[in-house]
């Protein structure tokens, strides 16, 4: 192997936690390998803790330091690892201002002062990297902002928190029920003790904010984003999904239609013939649709210190070989400034289910609704019980708005007993 000859290229690591110590780790076992593949060795100059004091196995004591901004001025690149906003966001402002470069994987930073940070990095000619905040090991930042820098993306479907799909994959493969599916996931350590993040969908809206914004070439904050989680997917929900050939998916959508764009999370029923519906597990995936690429699909572990590490790391070599060749890699442009419009103006395909007296001429009110608000029935299933029927409406391609009048219309008439659920259809 031939020597690098360039100077040694200091990084600094701030949070040495599940992912944070993975980076260390292999920034230290292949030191030699990417140092060649750099053109110059990576010297780790330290590792930021609060308390130096707290043994962390596998690190050497002597890279610990408890003062960030000496570390961070000492350093040419900074990596982040510490999640949060404050002092994230401080560190890394510092960082950039006195001109290192910034790998991070904090979505929920990026998502809530991106163009600040963003600006900055531009302001001080630095670079601001940020793969491993998507999808953790899934190369999906570059691919957008660089492979399809020459296309027009748009639409992007993305299941993009693990937690979520191992819960909704477990309740449709082992029909469990939610509460029973999410304590798994806890006892597994896929799911926090305090599960809000994930099952709530800010986890997924952060992310979906980035992937906008990359796709759209604008900029798009976490308020833009419409959110719903999955605690109310109940196991009725998914055996009537099963019966229709559909799995229920927290899905991440961001798409341009008619000069707009609109970015939700929300569960939704997704066809078994698509490629996301056979995204099982903990696993994520994002599927892209472009204009001249077609449809392209990235799929992998989207969390977990190791696979994160890896994204985190190719950022790493990234930025410093643009330190060793002296100049700056290409980052987001954010030139677009396309309406981002609310919920209530998407359109999409719904599923209705409901219980309705079984008698005869209910069906005939209920499509009655649906056609006073223009929304349009594809199909109708009907499952009778003792006295009442349930009923399944799916709708073609409405405005969610009238969809939403349709169902509270629907909610006051004495011809439908309950609405038990409204779902997005997507994929089709
Ligand atoms: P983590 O295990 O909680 O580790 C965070 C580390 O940062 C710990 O070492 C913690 O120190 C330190 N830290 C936190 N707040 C700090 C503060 N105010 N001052 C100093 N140190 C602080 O987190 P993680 O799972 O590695 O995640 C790190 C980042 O990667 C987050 O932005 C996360 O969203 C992102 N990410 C994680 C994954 C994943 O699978 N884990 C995947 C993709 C992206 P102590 O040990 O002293 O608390």
């Amino acid at each position: 192997m031939s020597e690098p000859s360039k100077q040694p290229i200091a990084v600094a690591v701030l949070g040495p936690g599940t992912v944070g110590r993975e980076v260390v780790r292999l920034l230290t076992e292949h030191a030699e390998d990417l140092a060649a593949r750099v053109g110059a060795p990576l010297e780790l100059a330290g590792v930021y803790v609060r308390d130096v004091s707290v043994p962390r196995e596998g690190l050497d004591s002597a890279l610990l330091t408890s003062d960030a901004e000496a570390l961070v001025a000492r350093a040419d690149v900074v990596v982040e690892l510490m999640g949060g906003i404050s002092p994230a966001r401080e560190l890394i402002l510092a960082a950039l201002a006195g001109g290192a470069s910034v790998v991070t994987a904090n979505k929920a930073l990026l998502a809530a002062h991106g163009p600040e940070l963003f600006e900055a990095a531009d302001a001080a000619g630095a670079d601001l990297y940020f793969e491993a905040a998507v999808a953790g090991a899934i190369p999906i930042v570059r691919p957008v902002r660089e492979s399809l820098a020459g296309d027009q993306v748009e639409r992007i479907l993305g299941i993009v928190n693990g937690t979520t799909n191992y819960v909704l994959d477990e309740m449709t493969q082992r029909g469990l029920s939610y509460d029973v599916a999410l304590k798994q996931a806890q006892d597994l350590g896929y799911a926090e003790a305090d599960p809000t993040a994930d099952v709530e969908g800010f986890d997924a809206a952060a992310k979906a904010a980035i992937l906008a914004s990359l796709a759209f070439h604008q900029r798009v904050s976490l308020d833009d984003v419409y959110r719903e989680g999955i605690s109310g997917v109940t196991a009725a929900d998914v055996a009537a999904a099963r019966e229709n050939g559909q799995v229920i998916k927290l899905l991440a959508i961001a798409e341009r239609a008619d000069g707009a764009v609109a970015v939700r999370v929300h569960p939704a029923l997704v066809p078994v013939s698509h490629p996301l519906a056979g995204v099982h597990g903990a696993f994520n995936a994002i599927f892209v649709e472009a204009a001249a690429a077609g449809e392209l699909m990235f799929y992998g572990k989207g969390a977990g210190g190791v696979p994160t590490a890896s994204a985190v790391l190719g950022d790493v070599v990234s930025v410093a070989r643009h330190r060793a060749s002296g100049g700056k890699g290409p980052r987001e442009s954010a030139y677009a400034a396309n309406p981002v419009v609310a919920i209530d103006t998407v359109f999409t395909r719904y599923s209705v289910r409901m219980n309705v007296p079984d008698r005869p001429g209910v069906l005939q009110r209920v499509a009655e609704v649906f056609a006073a608000h223009g929304v349009s029935i594809e199909t109708v299933r009907q499952a009778s019980g003792a006295g009442t029927a349930g009923l399944v409406i799916s709708t073609h391609r409405a405005l969610e708005r009238d969809l939403a009048a349709t169902v509270a219309d629907l909610r006051g008439l004495d011809a439908v007993l309950e609405v038990t659920s409204v779902l997005r259809i997507e994929g089709e």
